[in-house]
């Protein structure tokens, strides 16, 4: 049986996150924000489901007042979610119970101001319109100060520290201001990471809720089954008061990120915790978001896919294929992948590493795609002879 630990609890409209709460399942839109009709209606097909908090994302002053509708016609709590746009957070708070910020994306607008005051900017929002806050920081868009400073130490950092020593710079100072209704999201694509940086954060601050999450979990069923590795043992460790179920699936089937979160709930009481045995480390691995309102052309999902069969043949290479929605995280977020596609509106980006390749029309892209791929098979398939021929003293034979 586990014992959960009590955080402070925070209420996000008619729920609560922490304390003694039952754990709050969550997800996010992923239809045009503008687009009232279908926010509508996604909305209250995932409340019906049993999400208790859904996020919309909000890039203009269009998608901002397209909330001020959207909340007319749902009961729903709601949260939303700004990237680099933290100044329309005035403009959209009266219609939402959370805020989600990204302490990694606050520099882009007015860079010569310190991230303290875009921060108490945002408090002040929260306070005035009776909302929480989630300070959401995640591995694709770390902030760069942060991403500087760990560069700068020679041992080379654990991949989980530089996002622990975001999370915490931002909850010192929250609390150093007085502001204490707050979450905090530590995410990355890798469940290990995952799983480390919110077990050591909740050693530092048990006090502060946690929501959890492996972000670009990818396709089910593969994605749910990272989120399971890495979810599970924290939560049967007590850690996690909210989760997400990142799945990249079709707008209208985003009911099985709850399904998938309901699924992970029953197993830990049940004591059946996911390994990390049940992922190969060395195997092919494909990460692709969960696409939302941002996404730049519906067949992003159906390119997920395409990409995951085309590539079934190295699946046993330890490469790792980073495809995202958009241009707002995309070329961010496929920076660390060996092989990254970003998706415009018309074209795909295709990287190598942080290098970009080209911008290729959807009917190419895979063709391209595999091109990159086999040259990286047929450089790891060398070095690996070469391997095999050195002798202990690490000279060829
Ligand atoms: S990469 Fe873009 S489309 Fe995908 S989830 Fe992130 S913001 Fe949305």
């Amino acid at each position: 049986m586990t014992t959960r630990r009590i955080t402070r609890a925070i209420k996000v409209g008619s729920s609560v996150v922490g304390g003694n709460a039952p754990i709050l399942i969550q997800t996010m839109t992923a239809v045009k924000t503008r687009d009232v009709d279908a926010v509508v209606s996604s909305i209250t097909q995932l409340a019906k489901a049993g999400a208790g908090l859904v996020r919309v994302a909000v890039d203009s002053q269009e998608d901002a007042a397209a909330l001020a509708e959207i909340r007319k016609r749902v009961d729903a709590n709601l949260s939303v979610d700004l990237q680099e746009n933290f100044k329309l957070a005035e403009k959209v708070a009266p219609y939402v119970d959370k805020i989600r910020y990204n302490p990694g994306k606050l520099f882009r607008l007015e860079p010569e101001k310190p991230w303290q005051k875009k921060v108490e900017y945002l408090v002040k929002v929260a306070l005035d319109n009776d909302c929480a806050l989630r300070v959401g920081v995640n591995c694709g868009s770390l902030d760069p100060a942060i991403v500087a400073r760990f560069q700068e130490d020679a041992d080379a950092p654990n991949p989980a520290d530089p996002l622990i020593a975001s999370a915490l710079e931002h909850v010192d100072f929250l609390e150093t201001i007085g502001f204490q209704r707050y979450c905090v999201s530590i995410k990355d694509s890798d469940p290990k990471t995952v799983v480390l940086a919110n077990k050591r954060f909740a050693e530092l601050r048990p006090d502060v809720p946690l929501h959890l999450g492996v972000t670009e979990a990818g396709l089910p069923p593969r994605g749910i089954l990272k989120t399971r590795v890495a979810l599970e043992p924290l939560l049967a460790e007590g850690i996690g008061e909210t989760l997400r179920v990142s799945l990249t699936v079709p707008a209208d089937q985003k009911t099985e990120e709850i399904e998938a979160g309901r699924l992970i709930l029953a197993n830990v009481a049940s004591g059946e915790i996911a390994t990390p045995s049940l992922l190969d480390d060395d195997a092919l691995n494909i990460v692709s978001c969960p696409s939302c309102s941002r996404v730049e052309n519906s067949r992003f999902v159906e390119l997920v896919k395409k990409v995951e069969e085309a590539t079934a043949y190295a699946r046993g290479y330890p490469f790792t294929i980073a495809v995202m929605g958009c241009r707002v995280n995309g070329p961010g977020e496929t920076d660390g992948a060996d092989i990254g596609l970003w998706c415009g509106g018309e074209r795909v980006n295709l990287k190598s590493g942080a290098t970009l390749i080209g911008s290729f029309g959807y009917d190419e892209i895979i063709d391209k795609t595999l091109e990159l791929l086999n040259a990286k098979i047929k450089i790891y398939n060398a070095s690996q002879i070469d391997l095999n021929r050195m002798g202990p003293d690490g000279l060829l034979a």
